[in-house]
């Protein structure tokens, strides 16, 4: 069976976001062979993220102009994806596990009356039918439930690097679909929204996205200072990567609490985790423990963050860590 199925697209300061493209994947997937996937996307000089949500492999986005820099608000985004979503009537709506995923996805759910499974990383289809199993992690990572959908609609949230999404290239436009053919316009309802945003400030600015980086390095309590977090900024700038804290290392005042990972940060699936001067506490590893490959730097060999790495190094981190930071330097193209 085929299904109709509409992606609700992130942006962030300008660019699309690559969950939004993950997304696209992920509806692929549940369209079948011959659904329409669907996308929508809000803001302004939208052309070139049309470009590559059809080069992602939408059939059709539809998109509302607007101001640049026009701030976010769930009231706004819930009215414009259920304002889409009443347009196409999709079997389902597909959203990142963002802030904003996480708001608006459970707001659709309880409009639609559809079913809602957060957090997903696969989607496979049932081996005797047409129905489609989804796995999402439970007990903050320690196990994995798979669910299905008794009926249509359903809401579902995907978690950043789960579903691989085609990379940009130079030739997305040329490799597109006609795009006229395949922009569809949409003008909300003029309905009265309760909450207007009059400024938004930013504590983390420049920095790669945590939750959508290939390469996380994270500080703990081990990092002794705000200034210890110094090396591991060159290492992640080194590697391309995003830097991120256990909640030791936000308590203790040395870095935002906006780059908390585990059960009251963000979720991390990087393809490489390195996790210095971090015990491995529980509620850290809930955050980051389905990352690909993980490295730990402690000096400490029963650290139980060793249970769980990859690859460890027993050692100090302000001796490891700016090696490893020269040894990448050296061996950069
Ligand atoms: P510590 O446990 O103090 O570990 C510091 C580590 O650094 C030690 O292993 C030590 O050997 C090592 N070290 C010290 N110096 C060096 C050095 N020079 N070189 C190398 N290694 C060194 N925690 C989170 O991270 N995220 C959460 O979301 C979170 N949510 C929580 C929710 C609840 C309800 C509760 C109760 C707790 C939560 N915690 C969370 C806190 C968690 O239990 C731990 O307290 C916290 O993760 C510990 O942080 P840490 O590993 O940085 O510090």
């Amino acid at each position: 069976m085929s299904r109709d199925i509409l992606v609700i697209a992130e942006r962030r300061d300008g660019s699309l976001r690559q969950v939004s493209l993950e997304a696209i994947a992920a509806a692929r997937t549940m369209a079948g062979e011959d659904g329409v996937v669907h996308a929508f996307v809000a803001g302004d000089a939208l052309e070139p993220h049309v470009r590559r949500l059809l080069a992602a492999g939408a059939d059709r986005v539809h998109t509302a102009a607007r101001p640049a820099g026009e701030p976010y608000t769930a009231e706004k985004a819930f009215r414009d994806a259920s304002g889409v979503a009443a347009r196409i009537r999709p079997a389902a709506i597909v959203l990142g596990h963002t802030a904003i995923g996480r708001e608006v996805a459970p707001r659709l759910a309880a409009a639609l009356d559809a079913g809602q499974l957060s957090d997903v990383i696969a989607i496979e289809r049932e081996p005797d039918g047409d129905g489609l199993r989804f796995t999402r992690p439970i007990y903050a990572g320690k196990a994995f439930e798979k669910r299905v959908f008794r009926r249509e609609p359903w809401v579902v949230t995907i978690r950043p690097n789960n579903f691989p999404a085609p990379a940009a290239t130079a030739s997305d436009a040329a490799d597109s679909p006609a795009v006229d053919s395949a922009v569809v316009p949409f003008e909300p309802d003029d309905v009265d929204l309760r909450t207007v945003v009059r400024g938004v400030v930013r504590r983390t600015a420049g920095q790669t996205d945590l939750a959508e980086a290939k390469i996380v390095v994270s500080g703990g309590r081990g990092v002794k200072s705000a200034d210890g977090f110094k090396p591991l900024e060159e290492l992640a700038a080194a590697l391309g990567g995003a830097v991120g804290a256990s909640r030791g290392a936000c308590d203790a005042g040395y870095c935002d609490y906006a780059l908390q990972i585990g059960q009251t940060g963000k979720v991390v699936t990087p393809e490489l985790y390195i996790a210095c001067g971090i015990s491995g506490a529980i509620q850290h590893l809930a955050g980051m423990s389905q990352s690909r490959v993980i490295v730990a730097i402690n000096k400490d060999p029963e650290a139980p963050i060793f249970k769980i790495a990859d690859y460890g190094i027993v050692g100090d981190l302000f001796e490891v860590v700016p090696l490893l930071s020269e040894e990448v330097r050296r061996l950069a193209p």
